[in-house]
């Protein structure tokens, strides 16, 4: 079968590096793809948020099957338009999505379904955050309920921080409209990690566990990103991990949205934090996680083709999911500068080198110039590698990305520490 693939950055590659590869994919398009992922499939320049380009070119391509990787178009409602239309669509409907694209939403579902997370309120007005924040007193956390690409979420050691944090995203001045209503949490202690979930209907696959790496820099230190570098699996989730975040949190959410007659057909991915009572939600997603799709999908046996259609035509029950036991790790490869401003356009040498090596690399934000791989956003590379232990995958990533050749590409060097700590022991 054809499978359109929506989106351009290092998900959206591995997606359709992993579509390539099933037996059951014919072809692979994407919009807008990028150099990278025009190894795998044939790209097609229309942006991932042109919700009408991408209905012209559905129309023309007529896929079996369309994969939508990014939240925007998901909570612009491109999968309603895509199924309006007789598609079958991987993804959620833009009502569903508002559990990404509303946090407030998410929260409040949360709370109707007894899902366990962190305390909260809902604020529009900067007097009433304030109030709650001292309160409540620091460290505190301050979400932009709406989308903010990863970034909308301060972690504030102090409630002056909060303060300043809940004024400056309800005056619209750091995150814009997403600002336009605050979510207040308790700040939950623990381990982090992602727990993805295929969602057909009342049918949910779970994936194995990753765990990702917010933070800039080694040792979790820094600005959070849109995450620095992935593993899978992530060995704090256990077996009964596993299966109380699928029995207490995307069982239940997944059934109070029914109970509101919303469908969810898609990726639900719900970070968690392992705390000392037990596996809490920090949020929804409602996609794959980036970087998280990249070692996920490095590990994945089965045919991504068949399983995606399954789900986007409701009969997924029934189907398993076969992994490589082998751990894999990815190790983002970002712009200087990044989160905050970088420049782009520079030259990126060295990658034929750094997959000779022994891995993958996961395109994101690159660009082609006169025949040259050049940076074009802020995270640029996933290098990717599969072995014998997270410490080996590790070893190998590290030991590839000496072959880069970009004097301004900059990547933690401590990916995966946890697991390998663990290991050790
Ligand atoms: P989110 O986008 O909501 O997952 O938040 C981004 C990051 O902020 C998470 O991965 C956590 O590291 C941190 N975070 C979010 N909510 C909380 C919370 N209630 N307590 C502690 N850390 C949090």
């Amino acid at each position: 079968m054809k499978v359109l693939v929506v989106g351009g950055g290092g998900r959206e590659h591995a997606l359709c590096w992993k579509l390539k590869r099933s037996s059951s994919v014919s072809e692979v398009v994407c919009a807008p793809g990028n150099p990278g992922i025009a190894r795998d499939a044939r790209c097609i320049q229309v942006g991932a948020e042109d919700i009408e380009g991408l209905m012209r070119l559905a129309e023309s391509e007529q896929p079996r099957l369309v994969v939508i990787g990014p939240e925007a178009p998901l909570v612009a409602g491109l999968a309603d338009r895509l199924r309006a239309a007789g598609f079958a669509v991987f993804g959620p409907d833009q009502a569903a999505a508002e559990l990404e694209g509303s946090k407030s939403f998410s929260k409040q579902l949360m709370a109707d379904a007894g899902v366990p997370t962190a305390r909260f309120e809902v604020h529009t007005q900067a007097e009433l955050a304030e109030l709650t924040i001292r309160e409540w007193g620091a460290p505190i956390v301050i979400k932009a309920s709406g989308l903010a690409a990863g970034k909308g979420v301060i972690v504030a050691r102090d409630v002056e921080e909060a303060v300043d944090a809940a004024h400056d995203m309800l005056a619209g001045n750091t995150f814009g409209s997403a600002g336009s209503q605050v979510v207040i949490e308790e700040c939950l202690v623990g381990e982090e990690a992602s727990c993805l979930f295929i969602v057909s209907g009342d049918t949910i696959l779970p994936l194995d566990s990753s765990q990702d790496h917010k933070a800039l820099l080694d040792g979790d230190q820094g600005p959070n990103t849109g995450g620095m570098g992935a593993y899978s699996p992530a060995p704090c989730v256990t077996p009964d991990v596993a299966e109380m975040v699928l029995e207490q949190i995307a069982r239940p959410t997944i059934a109070k949205l029914a109970e509101r007659g919303i469908e969810f057909i898609g990726t639900l991915y719900a970070g968690v934090m392992l705390t000392s009572e037990g596996p809490k939600t920090l949020e929804f997603n409602v996609r794959f996680g980036d970087p998280e799709c990249q070692p996920l999908m490095s590990r994945l046996r089965s045919d991504l083709g068949e399983i995606l259609l399954a789900a986007a035509e409701r009969r997924l029950d029934g189907v398993s999911l076969d992994w490589d036991p082998r751990p894999a790790l990815c190790v983002v490869v970002a712009s200087k500068g990044y989160p905050g401003s970088f420049e782009k356009g520079q030259v990126i040498g060295g990658l034929d080198a750094v997959e000779a090596s022994g891995t993958t690399v996961f395109h994101a934000g690159t660009s082609e110039r006169d025949g040259q791989i050049v940076n074009s956003g802020g995270r640029v590379l996933g290098v990717t590698a599969l072995d014998s232990s997270v410490a080996a995958a590790q070893k190998t990533v590290y030991a590839a990305l000496e072959k880069l050749d970009w004097p301004d590409g900059v990547y933690r060097t401590d990916i995966g520490y946890r697991a390998v700590a663990r290991e050790q022991n």
